[in-house]
This record gives C-alpha cells, structure tokens and sequence, in this order.
C-alpha cells in the first residue's frame, strides 16, 4: 500500500499559495495509464510518483486575445513552478516542470523559424504528450470538472483558470476528484458556440474550432454565466 506524506503535501500547497496559486491538487499516475509508454510521465521521470496540478485564475477573457497576457502569463508560471521545484528539492525529492522544461515558442508558428538541437526536440516532445492529459490530470486532482465547453470547469472559478504540472517522486498525498456536474441544466457555450466545433466529440473539432474568430464565445458565455451565478449566490448568503 503507498505510504504518503501528508505533512509534505500540506507544506507545498501553503507554498504554492504564497505565490499566486489559486487551486492545487496532487493526482497518482494511473490517469496516464492509457497513453502510449512513450508519452508517460515515466519517460520525464523515471520514478515519479505523483503529478502536481495547479491552477491560476484569470479575470478577463478578453485579455486572452493579447499576445502580451501569454508571456505575462508564461512568466508567472515559470515563477511558480520554480517556487515548487525549489521546495521539493530542498526536501530531497526530484522534481520536473512543464513551464521551465518546454519552450513555449516550439508549439508556435516560432517552431518553423528557430533551430532546435535535437536533445531538445526530444524532451519537448516527451512533454507534449503528458501536457495534452493536463486536463485529465486536474480533474483527477480534484481541481474541477470538464464542462461541455470541453474546459475545465472549477467550482471555484468556473473556466477561468490557466494549468501547469509538476511531476515529482515525492510522495505526496493524492486529492479526490471533485463532485458535481457544473453543466446542470445549462447549454450556454453549446449554443454560442457558431461552428458547432463541441458537438459530438470530447474534444472541440480541431477543424471547425476558431477561438480567434469567436473570440473564444464558449468561455466568454461560461465565465460570464459563473460570474452570474457567483453574485447570485453572494446576494442571497447577504439577505439570509
Ligand atoms: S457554459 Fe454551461 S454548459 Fe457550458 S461548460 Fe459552462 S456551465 Fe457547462
Ligand atoms: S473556441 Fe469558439 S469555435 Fe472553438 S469551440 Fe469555443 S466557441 Fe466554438
């Protein structure tokens, strides 16, 4: 049976929210177990024993379309993430980040232009695969729900969250998934949504998904609809 270390865990997330993290949860790895060998954690870190998933909230939607609030957002991030690998380390664990160990650049347009040696190359395209079960990893790190937006819905801040990941061998305590269905009775991004790119798929059609064109309507209309909801609730708690 795993044996973890509650202390520790506790003792990371206080230092995640020292930095500006606003959600954090610890998953095992077994929410990697049907992906090719190729793309598991495993091949980050050989002995890894947990994923780190945290979360940073967002105000605006529409500061997503400046190119400026990525690299803000970047910066931060990789802020954080060394923050927590600084803290594992210390503690004699090892410890990988997605956002000081990838180059952003390389999943633009940038990949074309700039050369990459090929031990590079290599590693980002290691991270590539674990990144694209990021989503699966904060669900099962009790961070959210995935919403029919296809985003991760958190109970906290609906959709308006950005990720990253720490893989570590530490052994660190896992979270329970979260409860709920943040979709109850609510079909906004659905009908928002002007290609039909949800429709039908886990993930929104890559061909018909045009976030730039809608100005990305489907977490516009969620963001607004939990904001909506938040006041609600916020008004009613006051009068009671
Ligand atoms: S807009 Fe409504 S249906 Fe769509 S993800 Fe948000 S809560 Fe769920
Ligand atoms: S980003 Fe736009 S096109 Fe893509 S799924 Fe959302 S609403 Fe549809």
């Amino acid at each position: 049976m795993a044996v973890y270390d509650t202390t520790l865990t506790q003792e990371l997330k206080k230092t995640a929210f020292r930095n500006h993290v606003d959600l954090i949860g610890v998953t095992e790895l077994r929410v990697f177990d049907d992906i090719p060998t190729r793309d598991k954690p495993m091949k980050i870190l050989s002995d890894a024993k947990a994923v780190v998933v945290y979360a940073v909230k967002f105000e605006s939607v529409a500061e997503l379309s400046k190119e400026s609030w990525y690299s803000r957002m970047e910066k931060l991030l990789t802020l954080i993430d060394k923050k927590l690998r600084g803290f594992l380390t210390e503690k004699g664990y090892k410890a990988h980040s997605f956002t000081t160990e990838i180059d952003f650049h390389l999943w633009t347009d940038e990949l074309h232009k700039r050369p990459f040696s090929e031990r590079s190359l290599a590693r980002q395209r290691r991270w590539y695969g674990v990144y694209h079960r990021l989503q699966d990893a904060a669900v099962s790190a009790g961070l959210g729900r995935v919403g029919k937006n296809r985003l991760l819905v958190t109970p906290q801040y609906g959709p308006s969250v950005h990720l990253s990941m720490i893989i570590t061998d530490a052994p660190l305590e896992p979270d329970a998934p979260c409860d709920g269905n943040p979709c109850a009775g609510c079909n906004l991004c659905l009908e928002a949504c002007p290609t039909g790119a949800l429709i039908g798929r886990e993930r929104p059609d890559e061909s018909k998904c045009k976030p730039w064109n809608c100005r990305f309507a489907c977490l516009r209309v969620c963001h607004e609809n939990f904001l909506e909801q938040r006041q609600q609730l916020d008004e009613q708690q006051k009068s009671t």
